[in-house]
Parts: C-alpha cells; sequence; structure tokens
C-alpha cells in the first residue's frame, strides 16, 4: 500500500511538472479568477484546517477549496484528476454537521459518501432554553458523557492493557512498600465520584462503563472473549471447543482463534495477513487491534446516541520518557503536569479511509474545535488550582507533543488525533489529569481510603481534587 502511495505522490510531482510547464490553458483561466475572498465563516473553517486540523502538510493534497465550497479526496491522484470524494458547498456546511450528528456511525457514513448536500436545510439546533443556569442546580438540564480510559480490573488485565504503575520499594527513600495499582481502576472510579457531583448540580450524566473490568460492552474483556468466539464459531459452523493450548501470553487459544476469525471477517484480511491472525497473534494483540477497535467504536456510539452538551474522556498519564525494567516496574520521576487533548491533528496516512475523511469534515464545519478548546481550557485551569500540578507546556521532547500534537493558545492543551477525539461528536476534554509515576503521586494513589459502589478495589482521596477540578472546568464552560 505505501508502495502504492509513494507512485501516487510520484505521479502528482510529475504532473506539477507539467503544468509547470504550461502545458493546460485552464491555468491561464485560473491566474485570470478573481482570488477567491473567503467570509467570516469560511475564514473559520479555513483557519481551524490550518492551525489545528493538519499536522502534516501533506494531507493538503487530499484537500480543496473555492468560491463554491470544500471537497475532499481519497488520495492526492484523485485531486490530480478532480475526483473528490465529497464537495461540499458552503452553505451546506453547517445543515450538514447537524444532519450526521443525529445519525448512527454507518448512516452517516452512507450519507456523506452519497454526497447529497444540496437540499440540505438546517434542522432546529439544540435547545438552548434547557439550561437554567439557577444558583442551586448550575448543571440542571446538561447533558455529559464520562468516559472513564481503559478497563482496569485486574492487575493482569492492567498487564495487557500496559494500563499499570508498579514501583519497588526502596526505588526512592521514601517508598516504604512496593505500590500496585492501575490507571482504568482509578478512571472509573474518578468517573463514578464525577457523576455523583455533577447530579448534585442538575447535570444528566452518561457512563461508557460503570463496573470494575468491564468494558464498555458492559462484560469483562473474557467475556468480550467468549462472545466473539460464539459469534465465530456459529458463523463458520465449526467448533474449537476441544482445542486446547494456550497463547504465549497465556490465554485459550480458542478466544484468540474467535476473536481473530471475526477481525479477519470484518477486515477482509486475506493471505498471510489472515495467517498471522490465526497463528501468530498473542493476546496483547488482540486486545490492541481487534478490541480496542471495537471498544473505542462502542464508547464513541453510546455518548453520540447520547448527545450530550459536552464529554469528558478521563485518563492519568505517566513520564513518556520513564522506563519499564525487567519485571515491569517503573521508576518514580520528579515530572507531574497535567493536560487535555482536543480533535485535530491530523498527521500524513491519516486521511486514509473515508469514515476519517469525514471526521475531518466534521471537525473542520463545526464548532467542535472552539468549544473542545474553550471547555479543556477550564478543565485545566481546574487542574492546576485543585491538584497544584502545572500544565505542560509545548514540551517538544515528548514524542506525543512534538510528533503527534498541535500546542493551541489555550495552556496545556493540545489538538490530538486519538480516537475519541475523532470519533465523539460536540465539545470534548480528553484529560490527562497528573503523572501516576511522579513520587508524590504514587505516594497517593496507592492509598485506599474510598470505598465505591461497584468497585471492589479501594481508591484513593486524591481522586477527589481531580473531580473537583472537573466540575469546575464544567461550571466555568456552561456558565460562560
Ligand atoms: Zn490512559
Amino acid at each position: 500500500l505505501r508502495i502504492l502511495v509513494d507512485m501516487k505522490a510520484l505521479f502528482f510531482c510529475f504532473y506539477l511538472l507539467l503544468l509547470g510547464m504550461g502545458l493546460p490553458s485552464c491555468t491561464e483561466t485560473n491566474a485570470q479568477a478573481p482570488p477567491f475572498q473567503p467570509n467570516v465563516e469560511q475564514q473559520a473553517i479555513l483557519n481551524r484546517i490550518e492551525n489545528y486540523l493538519v499536522k502534516d502538510s501533506i494531507l493538503y493534497d487530499q484537500l480543496s477549496w473555492d468560491e463554491n465550497g470544500i471537497s475532499i479526496y481519497p488520495d492526492s491522484l484523485a485531486k490530480v484528476e478532480d475526483k473528490p470524494e465529497v464537495s461540499l458547498p458552503w452553505k451546506a456546511a453547517r445543515p450538514f454537521v447537524d444532519h450526521v450528528a443525529q445519525m448512527s456511525a454507518s448512516e452517516a457514513l452512507d450519507f456523506y459518501l452519497a454526497g447529497q448536500f444540496e437540499n440540505l436545510v438546517q434542522v432546529g439546533g439544540l435547545p438552548d432554553d434547557i439550561l437554567s443556569l439557577s444558583d442551586d442546580l448550575p448543571l440542571q438540564g446538561v447533558r455529559i458523557a464520562l468516559d472513564p480510559g481503559h478497563v482496569g480490573g485486574t492487575m493482569e488485565l492492567a498487564y495487557l492493557e500496559k494500563k499499570f504503575i508498579r514501583i519497588r520499594k526502596g526505588n526512592r527513600p521514601e517508598i516504604h512498600k512496593a505500590i500496585a495499582f492501575n490507571e482504568g481502576n482509578l478512571a472509573l472510579g474518578t468517573a463514578l465520584l464525577l457523576r455523583d457531583s455533577l447530579e448534585k448540580l442538575g447535570a444528566q450524566v452518561l457512563l461508557t462503563r460503570s463496573k470494575e473490568g468491564h468494558t464498555a460492552f458492559d462484560m469483562s474483556y473474557e467475556a468480550w472473549l467468549e462472545s466473539e468466539t460464539q459469534q465465530a464459531e456459529a458463523r463458520l459452523g465449526l467448533s474449537w471447543a476441544d482445542l486446547d493450548g494456550k497463547t504465549a501470553d497465556g490465554y485459550p487459544l480458542r478466544w484468540r482463534n474467535g476473536a481473530a476469525a471475526n477481525y479477519i471477517f470484518q477486515q477482509e484480511l486475506v493471505g498471510t495477513d489472515s495467517l498471522w491472525w490465526m497463528t501468530e497473534a498473542t493476546m496483547r494483540d488482540i486486545y490492541r487491534i481487534p478490541f480496542l477497535k471495537a471498544d473505542f467504536k462502542q464508547r464513541a456510539s453510546e455518548i453520540n446516541a447520547f448527545h450530550p452538551d459536552l464529554t469528558l474522556i478521563l485518563h492519568y498519564n505517566i513520564w513518556e520518557k520513564n522506563t519499564w525494567s525487567a519485571g515491569q516496574y517503573l521508576n518514580a520521576v520528579d515530572d507531574n503536569y497535567c493536560m487535555a487533548f482536543i480533535p485535530g491533528s491530523f498527521m500524513a496516512g491519516e486521511l486514509g479511509k473515508p469514515e476519517t475523511r469525514m471526521a475531518f469534515l466534521q471537525k473542520a464545519l463545526s464548532d467542535d474545535i472552539p468549544e473542545s478548546e474553550r471547555l479543556s481550557a477550564e478543565v485545566v485551569k481546574g487542574f492546576e488550582k485543585h491538584l497544584g500540578i502545572p500544565a505542560i507546556p509545548y514540551d517538544t521532547s515528548l514524542r506525543y507533543l512534538r510528533a503527534a500534537s498541535l500546542p493551541t493558545p489555550a495552556k496545556g492543551v493540545f489538538a490530538r488525533n486519538l480516537s475519541l477525539t475523532r470519533m465523539v461528536n460536540g465539545p470534548i476534554c480528553f484529560g490527562e489529569a497528573l503523572y501516576q509515576d511522579n513520587l508524590e503521586e504514587c505516594l497517593r494513589l496507592q492509598q485506599k481510603q474510598l470505598r465505591l459502589k461497584g468497585m471492589r478495589t479501594q481508591l484513593p482521596n486524591r481522586l477527589k481534587d481531580v473531580v473537583n477540578a472537573y466540575v469546575e472546568g464544567v461550571l466555568q464552560f456552561i456558565q460562560k
């Protein structure tokens, strides 16, 4: 595929060379046409594309706009050949965004690919009068989706997710006993506490998962594997019941086969790709690709069907350069920063599928980006105030900021093309409240002070500070 893309790029260069030689006369007509003068609304869209959405300028090979509207192309060759996937008239921009927000992901994709936008009219916007802004219930009628990151549950599952903290006793003199906890459980505890606080202020709250160790499918990862396996067996008319043996990481081969077979079927994989999934894939591979793809899709579809006024994606960070020792231990570190991510920062290759191109257009044409920036700026201020942790500057020594993110004018807020920042509609804050491997934080976070309904694991009081930060961020966002 990469070779094909490179060849297309080469063709494109050739074509430009020919144009440069003054071959087609259309370039002369273009030269005489008055340059496109965008109005205020169009300029805002173009600014979002330039400042928030395009990380690698090669993506401009798949975009064009003029006085009629904006077009997006499957690849650079399609642009040269003037074969857009979709051309959207400017006047259809807002109606398009509103229409697709009312649809499921697959309906939205069909509607986008059908390209019938001429007769789109504005649907009535969301009723704004639901916000009563009373002092007692300042969030009365506000719909808020909370997405606690990862799955958590047992430490074994957290190892599979690679979302856990283990630090040896004596790693630093302050650490008097071994530390072990996982991010999925911290995130779930935060969501449960935050739901209570927001509901007391009048909000309607959705959680994408609410029980310890449960995925977005409201079942454990193991139960998800079992259901995938039964589906695959039924579809293929066979049974792996007698299959003994385990994957390299200790899971029944039957589950690997089931999840792999469904993934091969959905993705229409053939040849060595499909063979690899059935014979070589470890459970970590199954988790990382088929499971996470399905889980993110499920989270996004639940959130979008709820039509929230805002969405908080709850995560906890670690210092990117911390290294895992043999035996899977981290070092306690001195750095500790908060930050938040919003939609944008599409990198080279990330406009490769119709659904990502549609998402790019949705983010360009809607207010999702400015509203997410405004929400996230308030949440980061809340983190700084309630956690006493500084917002991270645009630190280019961190790969995920340098290579994958774009800084915004808001302190500690970065555009980044994560599955959920891309797929969720409306204002979103993907919060990374603190570094779990910071020396003081890991000592706080291993405390077992809170017992929450739906959770076996007891959690630290520190989560209450994080909840207060989010609540204040949400209140500031709504009130302003
Ligand atoms: Zn996370």
